[in-house]
């Protein structure tokens, strides 16, 4: 049976892919320090005999007994707002906590996967965004310490695979959605869902024509889990290409919750991305994935989940 180590395993992704990882039939050491991840992301879980949950800084050294056969490194702050707050610890969690993740995989003789981000991109000047696109990143604005960290760590990464010789892989993510996002953590889904099931009026950052692509949380999922078990060590996009303005993405959350509120407009945040799709075609070719959940679906059950948790005080 195989053993996965998941850095950041209380986050969104991270707990999603734990329960992955479980239903593929590994066991599973989920580490977070909780500064974003949250341990209710965890709890169905309990009393699991396959999974176990440290709670645990990986900018430290991460000490595990045992062997390991997969690390999965996800623990980064990563929505704008957690980011801006948590500057120094986005940009050490992307440079040590890659080095020691790497570190880990290292000596346990373990296949590492990480979790890169469509960032690595900046406010693209290729359209959509392919892999070998190298991005137009302002390295000093505020957005520059996720997006450097990140850089950073993609360089380590494929230092640790070049060097050590490390059976790495990266994932590029594109902006995703789902059941176990934060309700205040920022980002434009949770956003616009929480304010339009409180009747509060949507916030559109600058003009809304800005676009991005949302994939469901599954289908990244599916993608990242398909990239673990292949021979590949370049980084792969896996995201949904289908493409909407802000504005458009507004009003699909209003006509999917039957929502009054209205639009108020809010300046656009700094070095805010005019646009961003992925070119998917290295993951179709390679694992064989596209994203199948149709965004009205996505969207249906992630509102769904808000409803039941919105008031939740657990829920930060
Ligand atoms: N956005 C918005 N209103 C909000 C939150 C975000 O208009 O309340 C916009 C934001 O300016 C960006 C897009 O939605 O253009 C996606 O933002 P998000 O924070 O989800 O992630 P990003 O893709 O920028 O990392």
């Amino acid at each position: 049976m195989p053993i996965s180590v998941v850095t950041g395993g209380a986050g969104f992704l991270g707990s999603h892919l734990t329960d992955r990882l479980l239903k593929e039939g590994h066991q599973v050491l989920a580490i977070d320090n909780l500064i974003t991840g949250n341990e209710r992301n965890l709890d169905h879980l309990n009393g699991n005999a396959k999974f176990r949950f440290l709670r645990h800084d990986v900018t430290q050294f991460i000490a595990v007994e045992g062997s390991v056969d997969f690390v999965f490194h996800f623990a980064s702050p990563a929505s704008p707002i957690d980011y801006l707050e948590l500057p120094i610890q986005t940009l050490k969690v992307g440079s040590l906590g890659t080095h020691n993740a790497l570190g880990l995989a290292k000596v346990k003789g373990a296949k590492f996967l990480l979790a890169s981000t469509s960032e690595c991109y900046g406010d693209p000047l290729v359209h959509p965004q392919k892999e070998d696109y190298w991005g137009n990143v302002n390295p000093i604005g505020p957005r520059g310490v996720y997006d450097e960290a990140k850089r950073f760590a993609e360089a380590m990464t494929m230092a640790y695979h070049r060097y050590h010789g490390v059976d790495t892989k990266i994932v590029r993510i594109f902006n995703t959605y789902g059941p176990r996002m934060r309700l205040r953590d920022g980002r434009v889904v949770p956003a616009f869902i929480g304010q339009a099931l409180k009747g509060e009026p949507l916030t559109i950052f600058g003009d809304g024509k800005q676009t991005r692509s949302f994939c469901y949380v599954s289908d990244l999922i599916d993608g990242i889990y398909r990239l673990s078990q292949a021979d590949f060590h370049e980084p792969v996009n896996i995201g949904n290409p289908l493409e909407l303005t802000i504005l458009e993405f507004a009003e699909r959350i209003r006509n999917l919750t039957g929502t009054k509120s209205e639009m108020v407009r809010k300046p656009l945040p700094v070095d805010d991305p005019q646009q961003r799709r992925p070119d998917i075609t290295r993951a179709e070719k390679l694992l064989g994935w596209e994203p199948k959940v149709a965004l009205e679906d996505g969207l249906r059950e992630t509102i769904r989940w808000f409803q039941t948790n919105l008031d939740s005080p657990a829920r930060k």
